[in-house]
């Protein structure tokens, strides 16, 4: 028997990209005569995203559709995804087309070589805007330096073996990164170069609010670098005080006068702004405690569409199992 893929696919007002993307994907993995299932993961859509992965569930059996309450981010949405998949194979990709779905077969016969994680890394960005570029690239470099987890040139298109999927499941935590923790789970890997095609149909869908608390989520859950550089900072400040109290008193002693208000408004400047940043990432670790704590769910189906959910079917296995 051939082995099942699932592929995951969030999917955020996407309108009529919607069926370009089922048709590309069955006409690709048709080609590749691969067994396949398509998790459509509609994250809160307000236009017509819903009605038309409904349409494609009821007329493609292979095609399943899952409703999020509301839209609960892109990160939430593959999670959704992920726990509702039943496939030997789980490959998650972008909807807008602008990941190549051309590049799947290729991924499956890595996985098939005995990869658990199969990941896509850009050979170039047509796709993006030069300010994006850079906001990425800066991003992607400090965080691998950080956190010891690859991010440059990585993209969302993966490749998950059964046993990284479980891995990934297995992670609690509520602000889930998946570009990280899907790197941060190891496993044998491979990669695949794929170029990353201009997006098909609309904008980006993500705001620049949206990216910065995408980056500083990332951040804090991979990495507490921040608050030691907080630490570090402080005692840099604490050396300089020592150093400056020292010339002082010398210049004090040696009879010289100790003039220089603008000095003592720069370092209460500069002492102020310094506190305020402190605060404010010892803040963000705080807010993302909160959150951990709370321990709400990372997101509520609606509705469902298509076949019944065999991932379902198999948890419910397993409870009665225990
Ligand atoms: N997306 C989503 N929820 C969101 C934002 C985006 O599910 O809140 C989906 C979107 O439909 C697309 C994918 O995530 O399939 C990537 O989004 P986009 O193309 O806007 O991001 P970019 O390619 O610019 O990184
Ligand atoms: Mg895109």
């Amino acid at each position: 028997m051939s082995p099942l893929i699932s592929v995951i696919a969030p999917i955020f007002n996407e309108g009529a990209g919607v069926d370009r993307f089922v048709a590309r994907l069955a006409d690709v993995l048709g080609d590749a005569a691969l067994d396949y299932e398509l998790v459509l993961v509609d994250d809160g859509s307000s236009d017509d995203s819903w009605s038309r992965i409904a349409h494609c569930a009821l007329v493609d059996p292979r095609v399943r559709g899952l409703r999020l309450s509301r839209n609960f981010g892109k990160e939430a949405a593959l999670l959704a995804g992920l726990e509702h998949a039943a496939g030997d194979a789980v490959v998650v990709i972008d909807s807008d087309l602008q990941h190549p779905p051309s590049a799947i077969p290729a991924m499956v016969r890595r996985w098939q070589d005995g990869a658990h994680v199969v990941e896509a890394v850009k050979r170039n960005r047509a796709g993006q805007g030069l300010g994006n570029r850079l906001g990425s690239r800066l991003f992607n470099r400090a965080f691998t330096r950080l956190t010891q987890v690859d991010l440059v040139d990585a993209t969302d298109f993966r490749l998950l073996g059964r046993p990284a999927v479980e891995a990934l499941r297995r992670m609690p935590e509520h602000s889930t990164f998946f570009r990280g923790t899907s790197s941060w789970i190891g496993f044998t890997r491979a990669t695949v170069e794929v170029d990353i095609d201009h997006r098909e149909g609309g904008a980006s869908r993500w705001t620049l609010r949206g990216l910065f608390r995408l980056a500083v989520n990332g951040l804090t859950s991979f990495t507490s670098a921040p608050l030691h550089m907080v630490t570090l900072a402080g005692l840099a400040f604490a050396v300089f005080a020592v150093v400056l109290g020292v010339q002082t008193l010398v210049r004090w002693i040696s009879g010289g006068s100790v003039a220089g208000f603008t000095t003592v408004i720069l370092l209460l400047l500069v002492t102020g702004t310094f506190v305020l940043i402190g605060l404010g990432v010892i803040g963000e670790y705080l807010a993302r405690i909160h959150d951990e704590v709370r321990a709400r769910p990372r997101y509520l189906v609606q509705e469902r569409a298509g076949a019944p959910d065999s991932a379902e079917r198999r948890v419910v296995e397993q409870r009665a199992e225990r």
